[in-house]
């Protein structure tokens, strides 16, 4: 079994707005892209292209449609916005979000706590001291798959072609590579996203863009009870036009632990 190094100060990570992803797949086919198509890319799949492509995707994007959400219900009320949820707590409350369609990116999460890591019997799997990037030596994969069966976000894609596991990178070969322009320096599909839904940068550092983003949107952590401890995180969606007014917002800070809402449904949905 395989040790994680002591937590590191920096935390990179990728944060994702559902609240303005429109679910075009930009990120996923870019995330393609780049992890096939170059000298020493990851993926060597054997058709990604075309129209009927086939083989590992780092990163998916489903889409639901999420019927009418009345705030009484705990577990489907919607995790619209901190005031929304905390509104949560009357029993009385009206419907707060119509009925919508919801896009959700799925890749690597590079927890803190990644059992998919701890789990590996060759050391394949790891975690970067330096910047928390969870990644894959494939040298020493011996395509167990126990990590696959680790991960309950099911981040991990075995590839037929080689017989190893394959996970997003957070394209380390982007955002540390200096051949390439500073502004380029980025995932490859934070770069693509046409609405900007797409954030990269440091979680660990208080003071970063993405951390202020989060604290300021009530970002929230995919599966917290878990205790994976991703280090990406998920912006819910703003209450749609139409929405009920929601009651005054208790005083009382918001429990991360008991988020429920759109991510809660999402957990739900993900685990069938
Ligand atoms: Fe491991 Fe899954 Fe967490 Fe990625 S999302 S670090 S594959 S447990
Ligand atoms: Fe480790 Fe590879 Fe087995 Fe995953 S499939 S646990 S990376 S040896
Ligand atoms: Fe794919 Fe890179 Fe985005 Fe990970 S960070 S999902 S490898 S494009």
């Amino acid at each position: 079994m395989t040790d994680l190094p002591p937590p590191s100060k920096k935390k990179l990570g990728l944060v994702i707005d559902l609240d303005t992803c429109v679910g075009c797949h930009a990120c996923a086919v870019s995330c393609k892209e780049w992890n096939a198509g170059g000298f020493a890319a990851p993926l060597t799949d054997e058709q990604p292209y075309g129209r009927e492509p086939s083989g590992v995707w780092f990163n998916r994007v489903h889409s639901y449609d999420v019927a009418a959400m009345p705030l009484a219900d705990p577990v489907r009320a919607t995790a619209a916005a901190p005031a929304a949820t905390a509104a949560m707590a009357s029993p009385c409350a009206a419907p707060a979000q119509p009925a919508m369609t919801l896009h959700f990116p799925r890749s690597c999460l590079h927890c803190e706590q990644p059992a998919c890591v701890t789990v590996c019997p060759t050391g394949a799997s790891y975690k970067r001291a330096e910047d928390g990037i969870v990644l894959v030596d494939e040298d020493k994969c011996i395509g167990c798959k126990l990590c696959s069966w680790a991960c309950p976000y099911g981040a991990r894609e075995y590839s037929p072609v080689e017989g190893v596991m394959k996970k997003c990178t957070l394209c380390i070969d982007r955002i540390y590579n200096d051949k390439l322009d500073e502004a380029e320096r980025q995932p490859a599909c934070v770069q693509a996203c046409p609405t900007r839904a797409r954030h990269f940068g440091d979680l660990g550092d208080p003071e970063s863009k993405v951390s202020k983003l989060v604290a300021e949107r009530g970002g929230v952590d995919l599966m917290a009870s878990l205790g994976y401890r991703p280090t990406n995180k998920y912006l819910p969606p703003r209450p749609r036009r139409g929405a009920e007014a929601a009651p005054e917002p208790a005083a009382e800070t918001l429990d991360t632990q008991a988020l429920p809402g759109v991510l809660r449904w999402l957990d739900r949905v993900l685990s069938r």
